[in-house]
């Protein structure tokens, strides 16, 4: 589908998808296949071998593109498959600034595999800019942001970071986990990569791990094809398949994840027991305004800390919500709840997470779309 003049809502569903050639299947069927012959050499369809291409893939990255407002969408067998391959852009000596509250996994790629081959790291607060000034020099390739943060909600100002990299041509990669496409655009902010775990939101259902690069430079898309043929982390056709399926109803999911978590947000704030609720919906959440700028709607993340900041009351709240599961992950369908520190964020030392405001009695939920008087009662029962 060529036209990029519809509304999301309908590119969510057509972007990229014909009906096959060979059969007018509706569906994009899942090439399930390694290699594809050729009529003599050299003489071949398009596809050779499936690390390179395949067609399922094919429609998903274009899908992917165009939900993004980017030009080229890139897949990877996983989120940090595509972090990687984005960090395989860098070389020795090369300097990377980012945020203070990183993913945990983020975090450990950039600290643990790239800082040992020479790449140097700057982890800062964001929420105020001249921060990340300080840290600029010469060696400076790529700032990488993630917002909102995970899991403390924190905001940062998408298209002032990017005013910020093109003053010193710089790479802004913008991690969109956590936003979806739905909420949030940065590729339309002024950044010039962005990275998804679309096991996340994107699948939206906890069955696939799969990851996503789009950009709208055609020369950073000819570094990242080669990066994923030559390194070879791509995903399999079925896993491909899963995420174009689950992003056909991910306005559908967005909205009601969005709602549900507006009223949860506002349940544990009004909670006697709960000291502290992060949510990004709240008007007086430090950067709302910007949340409110950059973004459609607050969606259902929310972490929140009990009063007391006992270890042993937020086990209890843990261990004790029926509807709500403790798993790591976030963005499927069904409500999920998490204990950071020891989960999501283990790989971060705890010293640095207790620094950047992340208790080790901190709860985070990722709330489904399941029926919230239903969710409300299971966070009740439990925080008691
Ligand atoms: C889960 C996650 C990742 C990593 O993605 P995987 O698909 O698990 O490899 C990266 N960034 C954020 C914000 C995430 O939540």
């Amino acid at each position: 589908m060529e036209n990029k003049n519809y509304k999301l809502d309908t590119l969510l569903i057509h972007a990229g998808v014909e009906p096959d050639p060979t059969t007018g299947a509706i569906m994009t069927p899942i090439y399930q296949t390694s290699t594809y012959v050729q009529a003599a050499p050299g003489q071949h369809k398009g596809y050779e071998y499936a690390r390179t291409q395949n067609p399922t893939r094919t429609v998903l990255q274009n899908a992917l593109a165009a939900i993004e407002k980017g030009k080229h969408g890139v897949c990877f067998g996983s989120g940090l498959a595509a972090t990687d391959a984005i960090m395989k852009l860098l070389g020795p000596g090369d300097e990377v600034i980012s945020t203070n509250d990183l993913y945990g996994g983020t975090y450990r790629i950039f600290t643990k595999m790239y800082q040992p081959y020479g790449l140097k790291f700057h982890f800062t607060g964001m929420g105020d800019m001249s921060n990340i000034e300080g840290l600029i020099n010469e060696n400076t390739k790529m700032i990488w942001i993630e917002t909102p943060t995970n899991p403390l909600l924190n905001i940062i100002d998408i298209a002032a970071c990017a005013d910020i990299c093109k003053k010193h041509n710089i790479l802004l990669v913008v991690d969109n986990t956590f936003a979806s496409p739905y909420l949030q655009n940065p590729l339309t902010l002024g950044a010039d990569i962005v990275v998804h775990s679309a096991t996340k939101y994107l699948g939206g259902h906890s069955d696939v791990v799969h990851g996503a690069v789009i950009v709208n430079d055609d020369s950073l898309e000819e570094r990242l094809r080669f990066i994923q043929n030559a390194s070879g982390a791509v995903p399999g056709p079925h896993d491909c398949w899963l995420v174009l399926r689950g992003i056909k109803t991910l306005h559908v999911r967005m909205q009601r994840h969005c709602e549900n978590g507006a009223k949860i947000a506002h349940y544990l704030r009004s909670h006697p027991k709960v000291e502290r609720v992060y949510w990004i919906g709240f008007e007086d959440h430090p950067n709302h305004d910007i949340a409110k700028k950059q973004m459609r709607g607050f969606g259902g993340m929310i972490s929140f800390v009990l009063k007391g900041d006992n270890m042993n009351d937020a086990m209890k709240v843990l261990s004790s919500t029926k509807l709500f599961s403790l798993a790591e992950s976030l963005g499927g369908v069904e409500s999920l709840i998490g204990h950071p520190a020891s989960m999501t964020h283990g790989s971060i030392p705890r010293e640095e997470r207790i620094k950047n405001g992340l208790a080790d009695t901190l709860i985070r939920l990722s709330v489904g779309i399941e029926d919230v008087d239903d969710l409300i009662e299971d966070l009740k029962q439990a925080i008691g």
